[in-house]
């Protein structure tokens, strides 16, 4: 990463964890991208093609993998997602901090191909709460919560990995925590 571009955060936590809420308020600030990935899965809820994903087809997405359009991608519960590169490479180079909010085996391979980027997973108050929250959103099926909630047992431990766990017990302090440590970074950088 050069010193002009923009940071690359890896945000990752366990579905249910409320990254979601949490990275649509630090996109608030004009200068923090989110990269909109994208993915084999179908749309849940009101999901719209181009806002949450890129909604693809295997076909499609394995296409885009061999043109080298991914930054990285993986598998996660039977699908693929994966990030987009032009769009993030295009916002660094314009000095813009870009989110990238992915699972664990993607943050690794971001990781070894960026090693500038700044790892960050949003650890959920209790498995009790996470399966309360996956369960409140009223979109996944019982199968689906539970290959869910076994990953989310799967990923908590590798959290050891990343450079900053931050506890999203209120979205807003979780949030706050984040900018925090994106300010103390750019000072460090500087
Ligand atoms: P969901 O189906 O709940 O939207 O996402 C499932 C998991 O895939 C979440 O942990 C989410 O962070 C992760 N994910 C979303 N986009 C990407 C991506 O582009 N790459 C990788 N590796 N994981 C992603």
């Amino acid at each position: 990463m050069k010193d002009s571009e923009g940071l690359l955060l890896v945000i990752s936590g366990p579905a249910g964890a409320g990254k979601g809420t949490v990275v649509k308020m630090l996109t608030q600030d004009e200068n923090i991208r989110l990269s909109i990935s994208a993915t084999t899965r179908a749309p849940r809820g009101t999901e719209q093609d181009g806002v949450e994903y890129h909604f693809m087809t295997k076909e499609g997405f394995e296409q885009l993998i061999g043109e080298n359009g991914f930054i990285e991608y993986a598998k996660y519960v039977d699908n693929y997602y994966g990030t987009p590169r032009r769009p993030v490479e295009q916002w660094m180079s314009q000095g813009k901090d870009v989110i990238l909010e992915i699972e664990v085996q993607g943050c690794e391979k971001v990781k070894s191909a960026i090693p500038g980027c700044i790892s960050i997973f949003i650890m959920p108050p209790s498995l009790e709460e996470l399966e309360s929250r996956l369960r409140g959103r009223g979109t996944e099926t019982e199968e689906n919560i539970i290959k869910r909630m076994t990953r989310a047992k799967e990923e908590i431990p590798l959290s050891e990995g990343y450079d900053y766990v931050v506890t999203n017990d209120t979205v807003e302090r979780c949030a706050n925590e984040i900018k925090e440590i994106i300010k103390a970074e750019k000072v460090a950088r500087a």
